[in-house]
């Protein structure tokens, strides 16, 4: 606009008033595409994106194609929606010279060149991610970042009044959801009923659901009977029993794995298989946090480490309550906790995680449901993102190869697609 001066931009802006609204038509054509609701994907399929939206999906022949649309040849090739992040975060360094704004936004930019293009932060800051969450609210998707949720700082508390003042205090700042913490906190009495079991009520009162960092199985009892909406974390101490299942299910509690986040913890005692992967290699922000993981001192200090050596077989643990409360129908939501401490690499490792979730025994299917519309439901996000259904927003990936044949075929990630619009 700042090169249309005079008659140039009185023409362009008396053109825009007279012109009359035309809808902007995209069509994808001859993929296989797959929904992300669980349904079986269709084969020379059509996806027709109107204005950012989702238009209409279905079997070539059957989905009217308007003659105005770009049509977009995907013969071949697999369309699937856009990945959903349930346990994300963002984080900025104040020492920087970079504003905090431009370190959030190339956080969102770099999840959305690995196709994940919804992230819920679980734990920020909560000013300046509530103000770039506003702004990309308020203002067309993009250019390139991924959509943002975000709770605010992670609250604990020492007391049951100090947890409901935290609650609403957080609250106020206009957050979508509230996180606690539990394990590792270092407050002991966040560990009781009448600490956690406050805050739980709170965060309800002020119309927020709550998700919450735990790790055994006797806090998720608690925090479930309590009445909190989402695990954030795997239950790795022990198989879930009935009992528990029956809790989590009565409740409709939602449950994000995070099986990554454990492996973050000991995987760089070496030097691990994954940085090899030309998936990672290729993106150039992982390059210079990588390197201080590689070094043979930091690695020594890992394998020393007991609570790092603990976690593995807590990451076993994880995979199988996974795959025991998935087979038992509880919500599973797709989460990382990338962003955290660094090892845990926004973008890769949210395919990582669905490449474990396979490993954990659960189908392609489920784990791709559990990365999209399934993650979306969890986080009640559905009626925006995760499946592609007509009226959601045109968030979605092409893919060379089809990864319900394998999972790892996420890697042929080829095209990124946001609200209708392609990511660079
Ligand atoms: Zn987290």
């Amino acid at each position: 606009m700042r090169f249309l001066t005079g008659l140039g931009l009185w023409a362009a802006l008396s053109l825009a008033a007279i012109a009359p609204a035309r809808a902007e038509t995209t069509a994808f054509i001859g993929a296989t595409v797959i929904d992300g609701t669980g349904r079986a994907s269709i084969s020379d399929g059509v996806v027709v994106v109107t204005d950012g939206k989702i238009a209409a999906v279905g079997t070539r022949g059957r989905v009217a194609i308007p003659a105005s649309a770009t049509r977009i040849d995907v013969k071949g090739k697999t369309i699937m929606p856009g990945i959903v992040n349930a346990h994300g975060h963002l984080f900025f360094d104040t020492r920087s010279a970079v504003p905090p704004r431009t370190q959030l936004a190339d956080q969102l930019a770099l999840y959305a060149r690995y196709g994940v293009t919804t992230v819920y932060s679980l734990g920020d800051d909560g000013v300046e991610t509530v103000k770039l969450r506003d702004e990309l609210r308020s203002a067309p998707y993009g250019p390139g970042m991924a959509r943002l949720w975000v709770s605010g700082p992670v609250l604990t508390a020492k007391s049951a009044e100090e947890g409901r003042a935290t609650v609403t205090a957080n609250a106020t700042r206009g957050v979508d959801i509230i996180k606690i913490r539990l394990e590792g906190s270092p407050d002991a009495p966040i560990r009781t009923p009448a600490v956690y079991g406050a805050m739980i009520d709170q965060a309800h009162l002020e119309k927020l659901r709550i998700a919450v960092h735990m790790f055994t199985a006797d806090e998720t009892r608690g925090v479930v009977d309590a009445g909190a909406d989402i695990l954030a974390h795997s239950i790795r101490d022990r198989d879930v029993d009935p009992i528990l299942i029956a809790a989590i299910k009565a409740n409709g509690v939602g449950y994000i794995p995070t099986l990554t986040r454990d492996l973050s913890v000991f995987v760089y005692e070496s030097t691990p298989d994954f940085i090899t992967d030309p998936f990672f290699t290729k993106e150039a922000a992982y390059r210079a946090p990588l390197a201080p993981l590689l070094d043979p001192a930091a690695q020594a200090r890992v394998k020393a480490n007991a609570s790092a050596q603990a976690i593995k077989p807590a990451l076993e643990q994880a995979k199988r309550n996974l795959k025991l409360l998935s087979d038992a129908g509880v919500p599973i939501a797709m989460g990382t906790d990338t962003g955290a401490p660094t090892g845990r690499w926004q973008g890769y490792f949210e395919h990582l995680e669905m490449e474990m979730m396979v490993e954990a025994g659960l189908t392609p299917m489920k784990v791709l449901v559990a990365a999209t519309g399934g993650a979306a439901k969890v986080m009640r996000i559905d009626d925006q993102v995760g499946t592609l259904r007509p009226g959601r927003q045109a968030d979605l990936l092409v893919l060379g190869a089809n990864p319900l044949k394998d999972i790892r075929n996420t890697h042929s990630l080829e095209q990124v697609w946001i609200a209708g619009r392609k990511v660079d």
